[in-house]
């Protein structure tokens, strides 16, 4: 904390930090000095000439956003030559000035034109025809509109644009009254800008506004605005939405909270229509010979009720099984493992964690028994170098790499390593561009550069590493022969990038970790851990502020579902069902004999679908998660799903999967609920009811608990969302210590062992989770992967996201704005490959491997190396899981969807009929 100084504003004593913007202390004093260029989240631009102050012994008037307090500064802020001042200047303002206003955007120019009572009729040397001769107008972006006869120049969008978002896109162009903003090169809808919307957010005039619901909204009547949690990606972003007869209007960025302070992506901003869309779920669904009818919930109820014990009593409790969702609340989650628990009475029950960082999860609990994030969102900003390995961070986490880009303005080093470019690549100091699946040879290259230039920390090895010394010996003796050249020959990479990478890591004062699902969806998933973590503890890169290793989760409540107890392994809080102990204290708690609780592993996602094949798994009930897109191997999916006497389906839209059920229903979305997430960085975060459900559609906790009565089973009564955490934080001792009154003042970051505690940032800091509480190293060798090319399939396949859709796009492509920046599937192939298998940039192809096939559109590209090909995995219509693996990684048992041989075929090579898709 800076030094407290003392200084007056209009004779009032003021105690600020020394060197904080006048401006800023002034108004958080209660002086509320005009100024429409300034923002507290801005560096001061003294634009718009507003914010007029007198400063004693000073001559003249000054812009208080330009000074920094000082101990014994006197300042005037209010006479009346300064409000005839700042009234000139508003008149100046107003003159280049299109004064009209339609009620669909907040205008702070507008009010302070009625604050000083200045008559917009009258007001202005400049003709307004010459204004709108001069106006540009540029509506070719698919989020917002640019009007320069409404913008008074002040420099608020360039600067959210560069300082808030990192991306410096918008810019002047021509000179005076003739002056306007400009994207890119010109054309904003030609531009690099992704509709992040921090320019719609900011700007003081309405001279930027969003298309979305343009002629209707009206902000007169906004009944209400709503703070809530962002449904889509891990990194939980506040929004703020405005709801106008019981309708989503708009969805500002929150400020002043983490984990975004007002910054939101394009799927934040604009991603909420799908709550309103006609083809929501309103009733019940049953499936009669073939054919969906809608029912009563009374009838559905009973019949999934009558089902599952049927299930269970002719073929056992483990006959049935449940998937879960990371989209859900951790009440939601809470309650569905509860349900699973009593009413079926096993643990079969697992989510799309396992099929994304399952082996992230795996491997840090061996080693350092803790699977989440080590950091804070805030540390992406602060850390001296970002190690990003398998992350297409601006993509998948965009708001987490707002953070990663200021960092590097201020001088952090990024260390990018992936096989594809990924936007991150220009921000970097070095990108590493392995082979697809060499990632344990990379890692043990660089740990071989670390030991033989002695970068090792031996003083955090001997303290905080288990058999300390030599452990690190045993690292060593299987590390050894990956010299640069040998890890050169393995992955690709050049000798000289791999010993600057470690160095760069190595030595840096305080190095970070993102690892993603680049690393995770490997069949050596676990094992690419172990390497990153070895890494990581021989260096001491953890274990102390802005150090350690984090991975970001993809779903909004990936993190939660399992804090929650939505796994066949652990209980809430990562407790081992095999714990006795903790058995005792559910049952108590939950009011059951404690032999009702099995203390036997349940089966994981893929594991439950051989099982289905292999006839022991005979019922299943899925709540919002869709696996007929998001499963590997979906032929053999679809194939199970088939075999099921009974699925049910609990959603908020039909999917691919609930076109297979024999009952669907009617859930609610993230708008219509009271809960809370958890986001990647361990952050517990309120999601607050904005919108009534549609139809007869239900809450997903509360369809669970009647369907569980039905089936003779007690799960809880519970009055609401809010008395579900209250269980929660009695039996899951990281957030023993976290209520519903706490997070009203913001999220809060596990472990909250009591009422008293704050939470916890960063992980670590004095001990890891280990019972010893010492990190193991666990030295791993490269092994080749099973999936190899061969002639029938020369290509090797690897899948990811892009932005502006998610998941299997059941909420994302409901968004008209969203879909207009990207809405069909593509595969990237390699300038050289295209020209080899005689294929154009933009034609149809079919990729064909020995587990599917599909259909996509070339896209010629240098971001693949050759012999590689990437694909967007989002699109039902092109479905990339037809082609990747159900195999396992042995420990975490996640499948290695980023590695799939293919081939690339032209469409008119293959007849129609025979595509199976
Ligand atoms: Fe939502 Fe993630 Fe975008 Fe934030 S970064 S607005 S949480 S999708």
């Amino acid at each position: 904390m800076q030094k407290l100084i003392t200084l007056k504003i209009d004779q009032q004593i003021i105690q600020a930090e020394e060197g904080s913007n006048l401006l800023k202390v002034a108004r958080e004093n209660g002086f509320n000095i005009p100024g429409l260029c300034f923002h507290n989240k801005l560096t001061p631009t003294a634009a718009c000439r507003l914010c007029s102050v007198k400063i004693k012994n000073t001559k003249g008037i000054t812009m208080a956003c330009g000074i920094k307090v000082s101990d014994g500064l006197e300042v005037i802020a209010f006479d009346d030559e300064l409000h005839e001042n700042r009234k000139q200047t508003l008149i100046h303002l107003l003159s280049e000035h299109n004064p009209a206003f339609d009620d669909t955007y907040y205008d702070e120019f507008r009010e302070l034109i009625h604050a000083f009572k200045i008559d917009t009729n009258k007001t202005g040397n400049v003709s307004k025809e010459i204004i709108f001769q001069e106006t540009v107008i540029d509506s070719s972006s698919p989020a917002l509109v640019y009007d320069s006869s409404k913008c008074i120049k002040c420099f608020r969008c360039i600067k959210a644009c560069t300082e808030i978002q990192g991306k410096d896109i918008l810019s002047f162009a021509e000179r005076g009254i003739s002056s306007y903003i400009v994207a890119g090169t010109g054309v904003w809808g030609e531009s690099e800008c992704d509709g992040c919307g921090e320019c719609i957010q900011l700007c003081p005039t309405g001279a930027i506004v969003e298309i979305p619901h343009r002629s209707e909204i009206k902000l007169s009547k906004i009944t209400k605005k709503v703070q809530t949690t962002c449904p889509y990606c891990g990194v939980g972003c506040q929004l703020l939405l405005y709801i106008q007869d019981g309708k989503i209007m708009r969805a500002d960025g929150f400020e002043n909270s983490s984990p975004n302070y007002g910054r939101l992506c394009v799927k934040g901003r604009f991603g909420y229509d799908f709550v309103h869309s006609k083809e929501r779920l309103t009733k019940p669904l049953i499936k009669k010979e073939g054919i969906f009818v809608e029912s009563s919930w009374e009838e559905a109820l009973t019949l999934i009720a009558s089902k599952f014990n049927f299930i269970k009593k002719n073929f056992g409790i483990d006959a049935n099984a449940g998937y879960s969702s990371a989209k859900c609340t951790n009440e939601d989650n809470y309650i569905f493992q509860k349900f699973i628990r009593l009413a079926f009475e096993s643990n079969n029950m697992d989510y799309c964690t396992r099929l994304c960082h399952a082996s992230t999860v795996t491997g840090m609990i061996k080693s350092i028994n803790s699977g989440a994030a080590s950091n804070s969102i805030e540390d992406f900003e602060e850390t001296s170098c970002l190690f990003v390995i398998g992350n297409n961070i601006i993509d998948t986490h965009p708001i987490t790499a707002t953070y990663v880009k200021r960092g590097v303005a201020k001088g952090m080093k990024v260390i990018v390593c992936d096989p594809k470019w990924t936007p991150l690549v220009k921000y970097a100091k070095i990108w590493l561009q392995p082979k697809a699946g060499t990632d344990v040879a990379l890692m043990n290259g660089m740990i071989q550069v670390i030991i033989s230039e002695n970068l090792i920390d031996s003083d955090f090895i001997n303290a905080r590493i288990e058999n300390g010394m030599v452990a690190y010996e045993e690292l060593k003796a299987v590390t050894e022969k990956y010299t640069p050249e040998y890890t050169e020959k393995i992955t690709g990479v050049d000798k000289e990038k791999i010993i600057t990478a470690a160095r760069m890591y190595a030595t840096a004062e305080t190095a970070m970790i993102a690892t993603g699902m680049g690393m995770s969806q490997q069949i050596t998933g676990t094992a690419n851990v172990f390497s990153l973590l070895n890494m990581c503890l021989i260096t001491g890169q953890i274990g102390k502020a802005l150090c350690g290793i984090n991975p970001p989760r993809g779903q909004n409540n990936v993190q939660g579902a399992t804090d929650v107890g939505v796994s066949p392994f652990y209980f809430p809080g990562y407790i081992p069902i095999t714990n006795t102990e903790n058995r005792k204290k559910l049952a108590n708690i939950w009011k059951v004999k404690e032999e009702k609780i099995s203390s036997k592993p349940g089966l994981t996602t893929i594991e439950i679908v051989h099982a289905v094949h292999q006839g022991d798994i005979k019922g299943l009930y899925i709540m919002g998660e869709n696996p007929l897109v998001t499963d590997p191997n979906l032929n053999h999916t679809r194939a199970a799903f088939q075999k099921l006497d009974f699925l049910v389906v609990q959603d908020i839209f039909m999917t691919e999967t609930s076109l297979e059920a024999d009952v669907v229903l009617p859930a609610s979305s993230f708008a219509e609920k009271e809960g809370t997430i958890v986001n990647s960085d361990r952050r517990v975060l309120r999601v607050r009811k904005a919108v009534e459900m549609p139809g007869e559609a239900r809450e997903d906790w509360k369809i669970l608990v009647e369907i569980a009565e039905r089936m003779g089973v007690s799960i809880g009564k519970y009055a609401d969302a809010e008395a579900i955490f209250k269980e929660i934080a009695m039996v899951t001792p990281i957030m023993a210590g976290i209520n519903y009154t706490k997070l009203e003042k913001g999220g809060i970051q596990w472990p909250c062992p009591d009422e008293n505690h704050p939470g916890t940032p960063t992980l670590f800091l004095d001990k890891f989770s280990t019972p010893s509480g010492k990190a193991k190293i666990f030295p791993v060798e490269y092994e080749e992967q099973s999936e190899k090319v061969s002639a029938a399939y020369p290509l090797m396949m690897n899948s990811g996201r892009i932005l502006n859709q998610y998941h299997s796009t059941t909420m994302s492509r409901k968004n008209n704005v969203l879909n207009e920046y990207g809405n069909q599937s593509y595969i990237l192939m390699h300038p050289s490959d295209v020209q080899k298998y005689n294929i154009s940039n933009g034609e149809k192809v079919r990729v064909i491997n020995k587990r599917g096939e599909l259909m996509t559109t070339l896209r010629e590209s240098t971001e693949v190396l050759q012999g590689e090909v990437f694909m967007p995995w989002h699109f039902g219509e092109s479905l990339v899981n037809n082609l990747t693996r159900d195999e396992m990684d042995e420990f975490s048992k996640i499948a290695p969807f980023k590695l799939s041989a293919v081939r690339i075929e032209k469409i008119e090579q293959c007849i129609p009929s025979e595509i199976k898709i």
